[in-house]
């Protein structure tokens, strides 16, 4: 009768060693990979001084962050595909942050300069130091890298992520479940709200852009980065939600990197985008703009106006 138990394997030992050494493995992989991308920044002589943290850094740059299948399934040139690889790393090696974070960055130091009174900050890690800042009530949806380290420090900033199985408004590990198209916060709560990558990912831009409004404060902004290519004329949805929730797909559906199985893209964004968003009530700025084939990290400021106060004119005659 043959036994139950299975003999041991003759690879044990070393499958035994292996799943020891992997870790090792991995970070030393890792580490030589950095090594090798720090020094191609060096040689290449690609230096920036980081608006995020403050800190004169070799830009390192990875055309691998955005696949070969993304490429062929959103039709980009080779030209535009490296205009995104640019937008979607060009790290600070320091604190990470990407090149549409550090132009976050240095669109939130020219909006809000702090430290009026001696020197203005020129990052983010002194900027949110400044008291004036420090009062800002600030909304990041999604965090955004780089950026979120010091954002997550100021006292009044809330950071949300989403999560389509929680419960909305739902704090787990620390972190706010939010849905772009129905949060949980009361009108006007904020000053700024922050967001990257983001808009085109909602199933719902409409409802997104209306909610967006409704928690900012009169004068208050949005300040965002999203895909927006050239020579697309008009914006259209990609993908939608049925009645029954299920997603309908009206163009090949694209998925960016990210997550387990990459975030569908539910929008692509054309010309018109600016005049969608002052459509929704917004004023619209766009930084760094209008998109060209080279470079595609445009950053875009929506401001919520403030009402009309009325003028100090009486409205009869004054008689003397
Ligand atoms: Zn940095």
């Amino acid at each position: 009768m043959p036994s139950a138990v299975p003999p041991r394997s003759r690879f044990a030992v070393p499958q035994t060693l292996k799943r020891l050494l992997l870790p090792s493995w991995n970070r030393g992989h890792w580490f030589l990979r950095r090594v090798v991308e720090i020094a191609e920044a060096v040689l290449r002589r690609r230096f920036e001084r980081c608006d995020v943290c403050g800190r004169a850094t070799p830009v390192v740059h990875r055309a691998w962050v955005i696949p070969p299948r993304l490429v062929e399934l959103w039709g980009l040139s080779t030209e535009l595909a490296s205009a995104l690889a640019h937008k979607e790393s060009d790290l600070c090696v320091w604190c990470g942050a990407k090149r549409r974070g550090r132009r976050l960055a240095r669109t939130l130091l020219d909006l809000y300069p702090a430290g009026a009174s001696a020197r203005p900050a020129t990052s983010i890690a002194a900027w949110i130091r400044d008291p004036a800042i420090a009062a800002l009530d600030i909304l990041e949806v999604n965090a955004v890298d780089g950026l979120h380290a010091y954002l997550s420090r100021m006292p009044r900033a809330v950071a949300t992520e989403f999560d389509a199985d929680a419960p909305a408004g739902a704090v787990r590990n620390g972190v706010r479940n939010e849905d772009l198209t129905r949060l949980t916060f009361a009108d006007a709560s904020f000053d700024l709200v922050v967001t990257s990558e983001t808009l085109e990912h909602v199933p719902n831009l409409e409802r997104a852009l209306s909610e967006i409004r409704r928690v900012l404060r009169p004068g208050g902004r949005h300040v965002f980065t999203t895909p927006l290519m050239p020579g697309v004329p008009a914006t259209y949805a990609r993908a939608g939600v049925g009645s029954d929730g299920e997603i309908l797909h009206f163009a090949t559906p694209i998925r960016h990197p990210g997550g387990d199985v990459g975030y569908l893209v539910f929008y692509e964004f054309g010309a018109d985008f600016p005049s969608i968003l002052a459509a929704s009530g917004f004023e619209v700025e766009v930084r760094y703009g209008p998109p060209r084939d080279e470079d595609l990290a445009q950053v875009f400021v929506t401001r919520v106006p403030r009402p009309l106060t009325a003028l100090p004119i009486a409205t009869t005659a004054r008689r003397t």
